[in-house]
């Protein structure tokens, strides 16, 4: 952060603090908001979390998600806390349209905002910015930020394990290219700190519905295609197939990675439909770039190795479009991995 030392300034006063995060916030939305949370309620702070959307009951153990708001439904409460917020915090997403009315109130509103993000092409709208696309996680910056501002030792065991949360699921598992010493230098000293690391795997991960366990067992048996002659595999479900299985939210999370698990596979691509639309997620690994990919045809973005949009077409087109990019040999995809 280029001016840390008014930041500290700024925050040796008790302020009135909203942090608010993307929506369908994953471990590490909710874990780096819920230990900035508990940092700054510690140094005499007044704090609210905001989340624009629910999120999975997997994520539910955190410290503090009892008193998160959930935008949806609570839009008066949540206006109430950011017209009197002195401070407003974004955290893991950088662009306020994607959490629509919420970055909306945000924008408008006179607090001072602060943004900690770790995703491509930011968006200028704040004083304060901890933002670098090196970092693994967002709770890596809130991890930094916490050392920068008071030192480690003001994290408390439940604060390491919203973090470890954000690290574990961020670098899947440690397996992506971002797991860097540093990932590592912090895990240690969240375990030192007290971090249950096995069992904060445990909540997050050992928690399958059987439902879900079945719609996984049914997709991988009949919704995942190997694009002939490419290294392209790709999986769909229809609303259809969702219904069958009694599909909820973050039921189909994780799918995409077992087209990457396949040898010689380096691109995968789930399409889910939706009501009035086809929510996608792409994988790739090594130098291509699948969220150019995304962005180019798509209009969607994301990581390098991890990108996502929203089709408003119909599933079968969605899919025929894919697969017509992919046997066209798109420039996009046609790298040395
Ligand atoms: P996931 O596949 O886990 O839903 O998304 C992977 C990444 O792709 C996210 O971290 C986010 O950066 C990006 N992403 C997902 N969906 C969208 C989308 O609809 N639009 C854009 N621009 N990015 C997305
Ligand atoms: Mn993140």
């Amino acid at each position: 952060m280029q001016n840390l030392a008014a930041f500290k300034e700024l925050l040796s006063l008790p302020k009135r603090i909203v942090i608010t995060t993307h929506v369908y916030p994953d471990a590490d939305a909710l874990g780096s908001s819920l230990a900035l949370a508990g940092y700054l309620l510690k140094t005499g702070h007044q704090v609210n979390v905001i989340a624009p959307t629910d999120y999975p009951d997997f994520l539910k153990w955190m410290e503090g998600n009892e008193n998160v708001l959930i935008f949806q439904g609570n839009e008066e409460k949540a206006q109430y806390q950011i017209e009197n917020a002195d401070l407003v915090f974004c955290l893991d997403f950088s662009s306020l349209k994607r959490i629509g009315k919420l970055g909306e109130m945000v924008a408008d509103s006179d607090a001072e905002k602060v943004l900690i993000d770790h995703h491509l092409n930011p968006e200028t709208f704040a004083q304060y910015v901890l933002w670098s696309t090196e970092a693994a996680a967002t709770a890596e910056l809130v991890y930094d930020l916490i050392e920068m501002l008071d030192g480690t030792e003001k994290i408390t065991r439940s604060m390491a394990e919203a973090l470890y949360a954000g690290l574990v699921t961020d670098t899947g598992n440690f397996k992506l290219p971002s797991t860097t010493p540093h990932v590592h230098e912090i895990v240690a000293n969240l375990m030192e700190l007290g971090a249950d690391v096995s069992r904060v795997s445990h909540n997050i991960y050992d928690q399958n519905s059987f439902g879900r366990i079945r719609l996984m067992g049914f997709a991988l048996l009949e919704r995942l295609e190997l694009i002939e002659d490419t290294n392209v595999a790709f999986f769909y479900l229809s609303l259809e197939d969702k219904q069958r299985f009694n599909y909820k939210p973050g039921d189909s999370e994780g799918l995409v990675n077992y087209g990457m698990s396949i040898e010689g596979v380096n691109v995968s691509a789930i399409f889910i439909e939706e009501q009035e639309e086809v929510k996608i997620s792409f994988r790739s690994f090594g130098e291509i770039p699948i969220n150019d990919f995304a962005r180019k045809y798509f209009n969607g973005g994301g990581h390098k190795n991890a990108a996502g949009a929203t089709s408003t077409d119909s599933l079968e087109d969605t899919i025929a479009k894919f697969k017509q990019l992919v046997t066209n040999q798109t420039k996009e995809l046609n790298y040395e991995v």
